[in-house]
């Protein structure tokens, strides 16, 4: 068996961003982000019971707002994480962190328990962006808790952008990657904002002034051209890095690789099982079995994934990688792939096909008509 990664969801937040779809919710006074880590405690240990200690090479605390666990909670946490798992020497440990909820202290805490990467949470360096967001912080304070983090000892800092933002203007776009160029992170995440049902920007859509289609792609190439003039490498659609710090956990399920997800809105990966969590808090306290979907994945369903997930990354999939799932070559089931090479969409080279920047922007449309 192959090494597992680790998924931790944490769904407490001071307060809902105007945007934010994730499963997170306020917790005034701490009690139920305890009694939510025992109850995590108490699930890594069942599952050690039945699988044995695994070995792992990546553990991701995601949420939500995991920085804003109390110190007790991360200690009870990472004290039951390596009695139920071999975690490598050298395993990619990731926190993701709101500026708003981090001090010297509790960086240091972090980083004494062995957490080697930060994943903070920026999304624009425009302080009118930011308030439109509902963001907590301002720019300033994501200055002062990344030169924390830089003190305390993180040599592994991801920050979070986005683009597509109401009022955003190009100009702000690229004043805003500049920012953050100069604060050299080692790796960058770059997202366009979506308008979801259920949010607070999804019950205000009609009065939201939104970049239009045309603009967004600017600032899709605007995003890669002056990253790419920094020395971040795009690895995948929304993702670049510095070199070798491209993020393994993420990669994880890009390549289809095991990992194991615990909490609420948690999902899982292990072999060819998926399963994913529900949002039901209540009933994880409770102790219940809160998997809503479980499945096993077939030989034309992995195949199917590893269009999908293998076509976000920079250098795209393989046709010997896929004749391993299928016993078929990539122009035997998608002959569509040339159509869409000559229209620049897809960029063949060798036995590899991967997005151009142009059909990155439209992955979506492109990847449901090769898999349909
Ligand atoms: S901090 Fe993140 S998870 Fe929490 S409300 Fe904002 S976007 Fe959602």
């Amino acid at each position: 068996m192959g090494k597992l990664g680790v998924y931790i969801h944490i769904p407490f937040c001071i307060r809902k961003c105007n945007y934010c779809d994730f499963c997170s919710f306020p917790d005034k006074d701490g009690s139920a982000m305890r009694e939510y880590c025992d109850e995590l405690c108490r699930r890594m240990r069942a599952f050690s019971e039945d699988n044995g200690r695994r070995e792992v090479d990546t553990v991701y605390f995601g949420g939500g707002t995991p920085s804003l666990l109390p110190s007790v909670c991360f200690e009870s946490l990472f004290k039951t994480l390596r009695e139920c798992f071999l975690i490598d020497a050298d395993a990619e440990i990731t926190v993701e962190c709101n500026p708003a909820t981090v001090s010297r202290e509790s960086l240091e805490g972090l980083h004494e328990l062995g957490v080697n990467r930060l994943s903070i949470g920026l999304q624009s360096a425009n302080e009118n962006e930011l308030r439109a967001l509902g963001r907590l912080h301002s720019f300033e304070e994501l200055c002062e808790s990344f030169g924390l983090a830089r003190t305390v000892g993180f040599d592994n800092i991801s920050l979070d952008l986005m683009y597509g933002i109401p009022e955003q203007t190009l100009e702000s776009f690229e004043n805003s990657l500049l920012h953050v160029c100069e604060l050299a992170p080692e790796h960058i995440s770059s997202y366009g904002l979506k308008i979801e049902d259920g949010t607070a920007f999804g019950r205000m859509r009609d009065s939201l002034v939104l970049p239009d289609e045309d603009e967004e792609y600017e600032m899709y190439t605007l995003c890669r051209r002056v990253l790419e003039a920094h020395g971040y490498e795009r690895y995948e659609i929304s993702n670049f890095a510095k070199r070798g710090y491209e993020s393994r956990h993420n990669m994880r399920y890009w390549k289809l690789e095991d990992y194991i997800g615990f909490g609420v809105a948690a999902h899982s990966c292990i072999q060819n099982e998926r399963f994913g969590n529900s949002r039901d808090i209540a009933a994880f306290l409770r102790g219940e079995d809160i998997v809503e979907e479980r499945y096993s994945v077939n030989v034309d369903e992995r195949r199917r994934e590893y269009v999908m997930l293998g076509l976000r990354l920079g250098k795209g999939i393989s046709d010997s990688e896929y004749r391993a799932f299928c016993g078929r070559g990539l122009l035997d089931d998608m002959p569509q792939i040339e159509k869409f090479v000559s229209a620049g969409y897809l960029v063949k080279s060798g036995e590899r096909v991967a997005f151009s920047d142009k059909g990155f922007f439209v992955s979506n449309a492109i990847l449901s008509d090769l898999l349909n």
